[in-house]
């Protein structure tokens, strides 16, 4: 019987020294106003990565009324667009040449496989491209129906300042879903990242004034949410929010926000279903099923965190789950054949154990894992790929986000069964459908609700399809054209053609 596949310390030499990170104000990099700094250790290997500019209220106030002082200026809100797309393909650029150095410290940081680190921060890059052609090319309308005498134009403005909060799970992709996409639209913006992963937000600050981006037009400030996070949302200088994170604090933000109407963008969380049919292809689902629920150690907005499979093919389709789940490489990030790697922090390893107690204490059946997986050689914490079946829609493991590698199982007979399943949740991310079938598939795509249903494939993404959440998932878009409009306002030009229009005022 195969025995999970573990990888253990590469033994690879970590940095001696610590990344240093400095919030990045106006165009220079500083210091806190008090001084202080904070420390990031690695999650898989308990070695200090980073030591941060500890930010507060009044490093967040500098920020702002520098992205603010920006965007009046007009430096870069009325600057070209193709000058725009310029500076947004240099720094596409110089991400690329940047790969290894983002992609190292990105590991370190977040405990994500030293590969997957890699493809993000390339394929990110991608992102930055894809905005720049947005940048010189989208545009507003006009009506030349309203009579002889008139003209209607719809243009299209940035819409201002835009504080920008990021999680720890995707740093520099998130980052990268909104940043680049502000700035095609001709916004100023102030960033903060997680505090447990801020360096690669940092690094891409030096490649933006490398690329020449104007100084006080992305500002950077480091620190914890509620320090620094919540006077983003609050400052009367800021015109929009975009949040990616969960869906407590995004919910907090949304009402703090509404005190000065501002704009809200907010990617949350997900619980989304795989939904697999008895004609599905079993070895295709059960790969991408595999590949669904441990993709970045399931901590993944996206996780593919519980199935709903047909009652006729369960037990093959969960057997074939387990065997290629014992065949996924856990372990050291810093190794090339890691797939898997740490979690987060010790106190998120505690949340997703407490998820699987109660799901068995409740009467569902561990089918593989469940509990924390020792790596030899290495400090940190993982946990085992996880399999629960006899999973009921009332469980808390069925309904919420466990953010782990922890795959919930539950089972229906019928197109609307398993259509009530998949909407029988508060969240409404994405979704997934197996079958053979194209009615099957676009029946239930139709009636999921959902921002994203894949058909016969999980989790593939373009810059050109936008992506966002219903229901407590969130509100707006990202990426695609959809993504820029986000950060643009639209203004409404009314011209009258000539002196034809009689008088309102009558004399008598
Ligand atoms: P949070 O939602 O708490 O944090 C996300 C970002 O928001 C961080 O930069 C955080 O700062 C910041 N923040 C926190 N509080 C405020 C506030 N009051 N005002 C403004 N900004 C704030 O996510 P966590 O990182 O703590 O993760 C907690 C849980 O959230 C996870 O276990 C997971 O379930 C879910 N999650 C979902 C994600 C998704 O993609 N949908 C992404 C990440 C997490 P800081 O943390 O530095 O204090």
């Amino acid at each position: 019987m195969t025995l999970l596949t573990i990888v253990p310390a590469a033994g690879v030499a970590l940095p001696v020294e610590p990344f240093v990170g400095r919030h990045l104000i106006a165009g220079a990099w500083r210091d806190s106003a008090s001084g202080e700094t904070y420390e990031r250790t690695s999650p898989a290997h308990g070695a200090l990565v980073s030591r941060s500019a500890l930010g507060a209220e009044a490093d967040a106030e500098a920020a702002i009324l520098a992205a603010r002082a920006a965007f009046a200026s007009g430096v870069w809100s009325r600057a070209l667009g193709k000058d725009r797309a310029a500076v947004l393909l240099k720094v596409a650029d110089l991400i690329e040449a940047n790969v290894e150095r983002m992609a190292l410290i990105e590991t370190l940081e977040s405990g994500k496989p030293i590969t997957q680190s890699r493809g993000e921060v390339s394929g990110a890059a991608d992102l930055w491209r894809y905005a720049a052609a947005l940048a010189r090319t989208r545009h507003g309308e006009s009506h030349n129906t309203l009579g002889d005498d008139m003209l209607g134009v719809v243009v299209k403005e940035p819409i201002g300042v835009v504080s920008v909060i990021t999680p720890w799970n995707f740093p520099f992709w998130i980052l990268s879903q909104k940043l680049p996409f502000a700035l095609a639209a001709g916004c100023t913006a102030v960033v903060k990242p997680s505090e447990m992963t801020p360096s690669t937000t940092v690094i891409l600050g030096e490649l933006l004034i490398e690329a020449g981006l104007p100084a006080g037009v992305v500002n950077i400030v480091l620190g914890y949410g509620p320090a620094v996070g919540s006077l983003m949302t609050t400052h009367a200088a800021v015109d929009m929010v975009t949040f990616t994170g969960s869906t407590m604090v995004g919910k907090a933000i949304a009402g703090a926000a509404s005190k000065t109407l501002k704009k809200v963008a907010l990617e949350l969380g997900g619980k989304n279903p795989q939904v697999i049919f008895p004609d599905a292809d079993l070895d295709s689902a059960a790969d991408a099923v595999t590949f669904g629920v441990y993709f970045n150690t399931g901590q993944c907005c996206n996780s593919g965190s519980r199935i709903i499979v047909h009652e006729d093919i369960a037990d093959a389709l969960v057997e074939k789950v387990v065997d290629l789940s014992k065949h996924v490489a856990f372990g050291d990030p810093l190794d090339p054949r890691t797939q898997v790697g740490a979690i987060i922090t010790s106190q998120h390893q505690g949340k997703i154990d407490d998820y699987v107690r109660a799901a068995v204490k409740a009467g569902a059946e561990i089918a593989l894992g469940g509990g924390p997986l020792l790596v030899p050689g290495l400090d940190g914490q993982f946990y085992q790929p996880t399999i629960v079946r006899g999973v009921t829609p009332e469980m808390a493991i069925a309904r919420e986000e466990v953010f782990g590698p922890v795959l919930s199982v539950l089972t229906f007979r019928t197109m609307d069964e398993a259509v009530a399943l998949t909407n029988d949740a508060t969240y409404g991310l994405s979704a997934g459908v197996w079958s053979e079938n194209v009615h099957t598939c676009l029946e239930f795509s139709r009636r999921a609700e959902a921002g994203t249903v894949w058909t016969n494939t999980w989790m593939d993404g373009f810059p050109e399809l936008t992506f966002g959440g219903v229901k407590q998932s969130g509100q707006g878009r990202e990426i695609g054209s959809y993504g820029l409009d986000e950060f643009l306002e639209v203004k409404t030009l009314v011209m009258r053609i000539g002196r034809t229009r009689a008088p309102w005022v009558k004399k008598l």
